[in-house]
């Protein structure tokens, strides 16, 4: 296929280099001049989406995808395909669908989890929104990139999906440091504490798989003094964006609410950007209650 791939950053580039390695016709542009092994560069943006039969965008938020949507889509031929991968708010992930069927294009947004390690080692999960039509193009190409697509549902599902999934993991995510912290206050010796919860009702993702404290459970970013992994500043990102959601869907949110402030202090006035979501440990250890 040939294929338009705009917005090379950390995720897009490793991505765009998957599907050139699995022999697709790859055009690729990023306004930073970015490029990806095995992608041809194409100068303009207007390169990357005429004649296409795909085009994938992976950019930083709904502002820039509904700039770069209205600029692409009057280009692309009827019958395309366009699929979104970033992470935006679910009303430009519709309002983009919407614009791209009435000039008869395919849509498909389809956020990831995975991080950059999924990204460049084609093991990223794709939630997807659309018609079924539109998805069916697009799975052959989440084969090469990802490891798992799930097809959600209509127009701006995948956003939901991904969305509610990480606002889920960001409220247990402090549920499990805070507990730790107390824990440690309370004289438990955090593997005994691990070695309870992890085979207890307070199990989790973030306890079992990704545990916050350093030396115990499964190797993760706590094991590399809290480097990145999914950054603090990501979280933050994805928990704005569910309660952005949540107000215009007009539903009640509370944890997610407060996981969204706590992560917004932890970012702009705690040190905790560029350091892994998990870095809320330390941050609990070191407070009282007052
Ligand atoms: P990034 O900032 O590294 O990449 C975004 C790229 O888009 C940049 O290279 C930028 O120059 C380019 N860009 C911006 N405006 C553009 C335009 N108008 N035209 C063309 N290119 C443009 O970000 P990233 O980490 O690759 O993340 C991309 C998306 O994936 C985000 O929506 C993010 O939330 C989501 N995501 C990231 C991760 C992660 O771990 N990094 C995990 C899951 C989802």
């Amino acid at each position: 296929m040939k294929i338009g791939f705009i917005g090379l950053g950390n995720m897009g580039a490793p991505m765009a280099a998957n599907l050139a390695q699995a022999g697709h016709d790859v055009t690729g542009f990023d306004v930073a001049g970015t490029t990806a092994e095995g992608v041809a560069q194409a100068d303009t943006i207007n390169a990357a989406a005429t004649g296409m039969d795909v085009v994938i965008t992976m950019l930083p938020n709904g502002a820039i995808l509904r700039d770069v949507a209205a600029q692409i889509i009057p280009l692309m031929s009827k019958g395309a395909c366009f699929i979104d991968c970033s992470t935006v708010d679910v009303d430009s992930a519709r309002a983009v669908a919407q614009d791209a069927e009435k000039a008869g294009i395919l849509a498909v947004d389809a956020p990831v989890s995975g991080g950059v390690g999924g990204a460049s080692g084609g093991t990223l999960t794709f939630m997807a929104g659309g018609s079924a039509d539109a998805f069916a193009k697009a799975e052959p190409l989440f084969d090469i990139m990802g490891q798992k697509a799930v097809h959600c549902g209509a127009a701006g599902a995948g956003q939901a999906a991904k969305i509610c999934n990480n606002m889920i993991l960001g409220a247990t995510m402090i549920a499990t440091c805070e507990a730790f912290a107390l824990a440690d206050k309370l004289g438990l010796e955090r593997q005994k504490m691990f070695d309870v919860v992890s085979t207890s009702s307070g199990y989790s993702w973030s306890m079992n798989a990704y545990c916050p404290a350093p030396g115990v459970g499964p190797q993760s970013p706590a094991d590399n003094d809290y480097k990145p992994g999914f950054a603090a500043e990501l979280m933050l990102k994805d928990l704005g964006l569910s309660q952005q959601a949540a107000e215009t869907a007009d539903a009640d949110t509370p944890m997610g609410q407060l996981a969204l402030s706590l992560y917004k202090t932890f970012v702009e006035d705690e040190g905790g950007k560029g350091r892994d979501f998990s870095a809320m440990l330390p941050r609990f250890s070191k407070r009282g209650r007052g």
